[in-house]
């Protein structure tokens, strides 16, 4: 791409959150971008690069670049990483309050850098920021270069109503909340009713300072000139027009399921093949069990829940990272599991998770509910089992088991019990006790399949969302 044809066209620069959940959407917005004649300026944090060429075997010689295939196909995207200052040893996913710490403290002066070289370097662009909402240091990077602050939530908008609400809220008498106590709440704008035992567990702090510092994110993203959401507008319209009433919000999910430009799915692990696997197994069989990317659970829980598949006589496919009970050098399943189960389960430590999800054997998910598993769920028509953990997930449990009907609770309360888990398993699995779930799900499936078409309204709303930025911009 010659400089002067680069020049003519606004320029994104654009910086994800390094979490395996947040990197495709911001992948897959950049591509649609760059699809409709924007430059592009990727910017991920280095460990993600290092992490993306160790998981796509790419070796020091034949250096990793993201968007190599999209540029070979004319799309004008430049990639470039930045630090986070820690060594590529720290254990990000182990101490992430620490590194959250810091990308909040520390960080930012090295993004302020950044965007000033990258600006000056470039001074004929029209630049503009696209920075993940969690960024509360966003709006400030944007005023000091005077660049158009674009805002991209990739949660549902019902977590983002609660937290842009926190003052109505506090009005209402609400904080502090106790864990053990339930609300009904009904003021919101565009929320119809919200219990707060759905509440995300931050939202649950009982020193109404810690919290509204927590959620200072929330406060900052009131100045964003645009908001970008990964949800589906038929399946949230009342809470985003809602919010459209203060700031102009764009739902244009499902992002990662675009049509009419390419999409790519990257994992920052090794992916195990389960191909062969499940193209042994009858259709509608297999229970795909997986708790994402980040949360952590105890040893105990993930026991129960190995004796309740094995119990359940379900066969299943489990992607159980190391780490996920908190230590990095274990699954946590029961030893000699593994051995156990035969060819009835297949435990792999990470996946292709939509190639697994599409394939016929698959009849139902038991998930975390991260809300790219839950979309990816609903793109599939897969019925759910929800064991929330932590993050949205509990408020994500509400939308798919209370509110759309697709999906089940695996335990009412904390404790998980392996004779529970193997009931809610042969229920989700049974042709006839899931019969209802199984049309919903593909009610649900067909508006996410019609929000991608052409006249969808994710193209319509990213075209309004274009048609706005450019007025804006110019
Ligand atoms: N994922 C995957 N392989 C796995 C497990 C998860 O590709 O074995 C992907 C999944 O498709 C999803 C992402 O990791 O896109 C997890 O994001 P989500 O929002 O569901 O949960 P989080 O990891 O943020 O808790």
């Amino acid at each position: 791409m010659k400089m002067e044809e680069r020049q003519l066209k606004p320029h994104a620069i654009i910086i994800p959150l390094p979490h395996q959940g947040h990197i495709n959407p911001f992948i897959n917005l950049s591509l649609k971008l760059a699809s409709n004649g924007f430059a592009i300026t990727f910017v991920n944090l280095e460990f993600i690069h290092q992490m993306l060429s160790k998981s796509h075997h790419i070796n020091a010689t034949n250096e990793f670049d993201l968007f190599a295939e999209a540029r070979k196909s004319g799309l004008d995207i430049c990639y470039t990483t930045i630090s986070d200052g820690f060594s590529p040893e720290f254990d990000r996913g182990i101490h992430l309050e620490e590194f959250w710490k810091s990308m909040l403290q520390n960080f930012p002066a090295r993004v302020d850098e950044f965007v000033g070289k990258t600006i000056k370097s470039d001074p004929y662009l029209d630049s503009f920021l696209v920075i993940d909402t969690f960024f509360s240091w966003a709006s400030q990077v944007a005023e000091k270069y005077n660049l158009v602050n674009v805002s991209f939530w990739t949660e549902p908008a019902l977590v983002f109503s609660l937290g842009y609400h926190l003052d109505l809220m506090k009005e209402n008498g609400l904080f502090p909340l106790k864990d053990n106590t339930d609300k009904e709440i009904n003021y919101i704008p565009g929320v119809q009713s919200v219990h707060t035992r759905d509440f995300m567990r931050y939202l649950k702090e009982s020193d109404f300072a810690t919290l509204s510092n927590k959620l200072a994110f929330m406060t900052e993203v009131k100045k964003a000139d645009f908001i970008l959401h990964n949800i589906v507008h038929e399946l949230e319209s009342d809470t985003i027009s809602a919010l459209n009433k203060y700031q102009p919000n764009y739902a244009i999910g499902p992002i990662n399921f675009v049509k009419n430009s390419a999409t790519v799915h990257k994992s920052l692990w090794s992916e195990s093949d389960c191909t062969h696997w499940l193209d042994l197994k009858s259709p509608g069989s297999v229970l795909y069990v997986s708790f994402g990317s980040l949360v952590h659970t105890s040893k105990c829980v993930i026991e129960e829940i190995a004796y309740g598949l094995l119990l359940s006589e379900v066969d299943f496919i489990w992607a159980v990272r190391a780490g996920i009970v908190g230590s990095a050098d274990t699954n946590g399943l029961p030893d000699g599991f593994e051995d156990e189960i035969k060819d009835k389960g297949l435990i792999i430590p990470w996946c292709n998770q939509i190639t697994v999800l599409e394939n016929p054997a698959v009849g139902g998910f038991l998930t975390h509910c991260g809300w790219n598993s839950v979309m990816e769920s609903l793109w599939c028509g897969t019925p759910m089992i929800c064991y929330p953990v932590d993050f949205d997930q509990p408020i994500n449990r509400k939308l798919v088991v209370d509110d759309w009907k697709v999906g089940i609770n695996l335990c009412d309360d904390t404790s998980v019990d392996r004779k529970e888990v193997a009931e809610k398993i042969k229920y989700l699995m049974g042709e006839t006790s899931s019969k209802s779930l199984r049309q919903e799900s593909n009610k649900v499936k067909e508006t996410l399949r019609n929000a991608t078409e052409i006249d969808g309204s994710l193209e319509r709303n990213f075209d309004q969302f274009i048609n706005d930025l450019k007025e804006k911009i110019h």
